[in-house]
């Protein structure tokens, strides 16, 4: 059979470890950047072993909140929610990892931080459903919807950190 060089194998898994992973859409909001919580809550994700591949810091239009919130328009909270989406500067993220949809809504903790468990991001820093502080994308199709609305593709970084093999194993 034919024999491949030690560093085609390592490259091949590094590749295939790569296809597994997903990414989500993590966004601070208004009343989390202006509490000075940024570091304290990009560290939770960053200690849990995701890997950040955007970020920037931006101010959205009141249009834009509606965008990004669109499936609850129904909702009676919808315009005051786009109002203080709005209001000022919103740190936006996307984390990448295995698992990070759904285990980034753990970290985040339930929507009433009343409800949140003491340790998860809303349990520990917040009070109340309107300040709740963080969004995360609730599923892969809005984990892709929200990336694609907040990001060009070219805003996404594509690298592997040495801390992957420790990570993963
Ligand atoms: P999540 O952010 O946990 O995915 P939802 O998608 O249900 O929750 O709601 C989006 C955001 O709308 C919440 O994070 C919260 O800021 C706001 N919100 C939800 N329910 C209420 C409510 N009853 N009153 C005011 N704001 C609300």
């Amino acid at each position: 059979a034919l024999t491949l060089p030690a560093a085609v194998y390592m490259l091949q898994e590094k590749e295939a470890h790569a296809a597994e992973f997903e990414r989500t859409f993590i966004a601070i909001k208004p009343d989390g950047v202006q509490r000075g919580l940024i570091a304290e809550i990009i560290s939770r994700f960053e200690r849990k072993g995701y890997k950040l591949v955007a970020i920037k810091l931006v101010i959205p239009t009141n249009d834009f909140a509606q965008k990004h919130y669109h499936d609850l328009k129904e909702r009676p909270f919808f315009s005051g929610l786009c109002d203080f989406l709005s209001s000022g500067p919103v740190l936006a993220m996307v984390w990448e990892g295995e698992g990070v949809i759904k285990y980034g809504r753990k970290l985040i903790g339930a929507t009433d931080p009343q409800k949140s468990e003491p340790g998860t991001i809303r349990g520990d820093l917040a009070v109340v459903v309107g300040r709740n502080i963080i969004h995360g994308s609730d599923g892969p199709e809005t984990a892709e919807e929200e990336i694609s609305l907040w990001f060009s593709p070219n805003e996404l970084i594509s690298y592997s950190s040495n801390a992957e093999k420790w990570i993963y194993g």
